[in-house]
């Protein structure tokens, strides 16, 4: 029997466990406060800030999108960054990517105050990670290792493989599973034999954004399999990386798209701005 990894309703689970740390905060004035820069009129990005908008309004948040055009320069920006840097009522800063080309989107991580990167993309997060001293972990692989936490999966000494190498999702992953003591082997485009690298996993996390990449014949029997991807088919639906259906008749443990790894990178986020508030605290 496989079991479905419910990322909705562990989202939600997720949420309700921070209302008490709000109250707490509440009861010493400090409210988490969480803001949004949001440029130009990207439609993907608009839906994404509209999550976040919901659920940190849900949560009793002080929430700001700051909504500027398209053609504000890099200098006006990295002004914007600093004044939030600065601003004691925010404790969780993120400028919504992708930006436009004439915007180095590197330049405008490195300038967001690591404390307050609660998307965990600064290079100091990412160092610190990588040393095994994590203070803010990027949402999504947060999110995953908080599912296997929940479907008490474990991990210790298992055999994992990650296929994506991304800065916000392959290689922290690769990190968490290594912390988590699995023993963890990484996969790219440039991989060779990946079918056969993908069956020796016990644990399978796939972010790579193509279409039902990974099918059966990817899966060890019994094997716990993440799908992160989050691919737009040309009828407007949205698909995983792996064939969910087929893929289900081998594993233990499958995510699902929807339902899967969004929510829950949502839910970490606004989990990842109360652990900032609590930090300033
Ligand atoms: P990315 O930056 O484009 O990286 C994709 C990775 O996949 C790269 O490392 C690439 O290898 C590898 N890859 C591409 N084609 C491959 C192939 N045929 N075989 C093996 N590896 C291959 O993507 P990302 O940002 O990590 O995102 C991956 C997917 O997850 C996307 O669909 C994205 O939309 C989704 N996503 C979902 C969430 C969520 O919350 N649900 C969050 C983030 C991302 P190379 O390095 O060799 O190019």
């Amino acid at each position: 029997m496989t079991t479905i990894i419910d990322g909705k309703a562990l989202a939600t689970k997720t949420k309700e466990a921070l209302k008490q740390r709000i109250e707490d905060l509440k009861a010493k004035k400090i409210i988490p406060g969480l803001a949004v820069i949001l440029v130009g009129e990207n439609p993907a990005s608009q839906i994404y800030v509209r999550g976040k908008e919901q659920d940190a309004k849900s949560l009793g948040f002080y929430f700001i999108i700051d909504r500027v055009p398209v053609s504000i320069s890099q200098t006006e920006l990295l002004k914007k960054v600093e004044s939030y840097n600065k601003d004691e009522k925010i404790h969780g800063l993120l400028v919504q990517l992708p930006l436009p080309k004439h915007i180095d989107e590197e330049v405008i991580t490195l300038a967001i105050d690591p404390q307050k990167d609660v998307d965990g993309f600064h290079p100091v997060n990412m160092g610190r990670l990588f040393m095994g001293d994590p203070l803010m972990i990027p949402c999504t692989p947060f999110g995953i290792m908080r599912m296997f936490e929940e479907y008490k999966i474990d991990l210790a000494g298992k055999e994992a493989v990650v296929i994506g190498r991304s800065n916000i999702v392959g290689k922290p992953v690769a990190t968490l599973l290594t912390m988590a003591n699995a023993t963890v082997t990484v996969a790219h485009s440039r991989t060779q034999n990946l079918p056969a690298i993908a069956k020796r996993a016990d644990i399978l996390v796939v972010a790579i954004g193509r279409a039902h990449f990974v099918t059966k014949d990817f899966i060890k029997e019994g094997a716990v399999v993440i799908d992160v991807g989050m691919n737009r088919l040309e009828n407007g639906k949205f698909v995983g990386d792996v064939k969910t259906e087929e893929v289900a008749q081998v594993a233990s443990f499958i995510t699902r798209i929807p339902g899967g790894v969004g929510p829950m990178t949502r839910a970490m986020l606004m989990e990842q701005t109360v652990i900032a508030a609590e930090q300033k605290r």
